[in-house]
């Protein structure tokens, strides 16, 4: 029988509409923006100047302390910019503009093809050069991978878990990167595996990716360190917490870290960017995004350099569609609704949605009755109905005993309350109010 988490979940319709498309560069910008904050920590500090040339793969921001991470410069030209723009929070944030001429890297980036197994760097050496390519988790966290290397004094990882699940409907890029990619992706989990010092790993993929599962049970057949765990389709089985229970049987404790339990969780993509980091000498400046939408003339997966607007992808998917209500960064589950289209794809997107207007209306909110199926569907085990009652009534404290903060922001209580309550909405406001 298929694993997967015991609480809760739910199975909405997955619609991957662009899961036969292969993995395709977008044409370069005209610009990038590059925000200099696209990762949890610190923001990066910025090095360069306006009017200044530049090639892809400069560091054109630092990363300021330990958690933070490098900024590269995703395109060749000039820096037109050094400004605030509107970023997918919503809010204006500091950015390099950078006007793109032809497509000149730095030296010592290996921009070939060929497969490279061997590498004999030492662990230190290793999480080094992913700090210096400025590698984040791609998963959409978007947390410095290079700190994850580094478990707090006293902690050991036992087994590294590769995150294949895509559980959000309609994303379909780490799909398309296991596929196309997976030799790859095994030697990401080698480098990553010596840089933990761990014997054992695990690759999570759900069973409706079967490509995906069998091309890495059958790179896998002969290693005895690395198993390949099928897993049942269930949202949100691409939580970390409900991943590492559903491979290891291991519940990561209230307000504790993978590692509590001897765990480090890496998305493929993230294995992908530490390969090309390791291997290739190539720091993060692009990455798999999927674009897509029931009315969108051409679902995709397009390669496409941070700093690219979402206005430039929406276009190369064949324009924006006339019904379009609502522009998603991310999938329909989790992602964060876009004001304007000229936000920039950073390192944490994975995914832009346009979803039609007609599917974008909200039900009217009704009085809660009480039919608790969004305790049965909440993976953390929490009531949704109480917590959102507790902030409604400015009882946040309350909330926070009842583990507010344990909530990881699945959604599947919203997409299961028949009185459409916005319990989610609450839960982040009760948040943000307590911290
Ligand atoms: S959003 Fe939070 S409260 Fe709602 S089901 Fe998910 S984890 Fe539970
Ligand atoms: S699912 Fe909605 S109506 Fe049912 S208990 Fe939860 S909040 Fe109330």
């Amino acid at each position: 029988m298929l694993k997967t988490f015991p609480k809760g979940g739910i199975h909405p319709a997955d619609n991957k509409l662009s899961a036969n498309m292969a993995i395709e560069p977008l044409p370069l910008p005209v610009s990038v923006s590059i925000p200099i904050s696209q990762h949890i920590g610190a923001p990066a500090e910025v090095i360069v100047e306006k009017k200044q040339k530049v090639k892809v793969g400069e560091v054109i921001a630092t990363a300021k302390g330990f958690v933070s991470s490098n900024i590269h410069a995703t395109v060749s030209g000039t820096v037109t910019k050094i400004d605030t723009v509107l970023d997918s929070s919503g809010y204006k944030r500091q950015a390099v503009t950078i006007r793109v001429k032809d497509d000149e890297w730095v030296d010592g980036v290996d921009l070939g093809d060929e497969l490279i197994k061997d590498f004999d760097l030492t662990k230190e050496e290793i999480v080094r050069k992913i700090m210096e390519a400025g590698v984040v988790g791609l998963g959409g966290a978007a947390f410095p991978s290079h700190v994850k290397l580094a478990p707090p004094k006293g902690k050991h990882a036992d087994i590294l878990i590769v995150n294949g699940v895509e559980c959000e409907p309609f994303l379909t890029a780490d799909h398309r990167l296991m596929v196309e990619k997976p030799e790859q992706i095994l030697v990401g989990i080698d480098i990553l595996k010596k840089a933990l010092d761990v014997k054992r790993v695990g690759i999570g993929v759900e069973a409706n990716t079967p490509d995906a599962v069998k091309i890495f049970e059958q790179l896998t057949k002969d290693r005895d360190d690395i198993k390949v765990y099928p897993l049942q389709v269930k949202y949100p089985q691409g939580g970390e917490k409900q991943l590492i229970k559903a491979v290891t049987g291991q519940e990561v404790p209230a307000g504790g870290l993978p590692i509590d339990v001897g765990a480090i969780v890496h998305n493929v993509g993230t294995v992908f960017s530490v390969y090309e980091a390791i291997q290739k000498n190539k720091p993060l400046v692009e990455r798999v995004v999927t674009i897509t939408g029931k009315s969108l003339a051409r679902p995709a997966n397009f390669k496409v350099r941070i700093g690219t607007s979402v206005a430039d992808l929406i276009e190369a998917a064949g324009g924006m569609p006339e019904d379009t209500g609502k522009i998603i960064n991310g999938g329909p589950m989790m992602g964060k609704s876009l004001s304007d289209v000229t936000v920039p794809i950073t390192k944490g997107t994975s995914g832009i949605l346009l979803v039609p207007e007609e599917e974008t209306r909200r039900g009217k909110v009704k009085t809660c009755i009480r039919c608790s199926r969004c305790v049965s569907v909440c993976p953390m085990g929490l009531e949704p109905y109480l917590l959102m009652t507790l902030v409604e009534k400015k009882l946040d404290e309350r909330a926070r005993d009842e583990d507010l903060f344990d909530c990881i922001e699945c959604g599947s209580c919203n997409y299961i309350c028949p009185s459409n309550r916005p319990l989610l909405d609450y839960i982040r406001l009760g948040k943000k109010v307590l911290k």
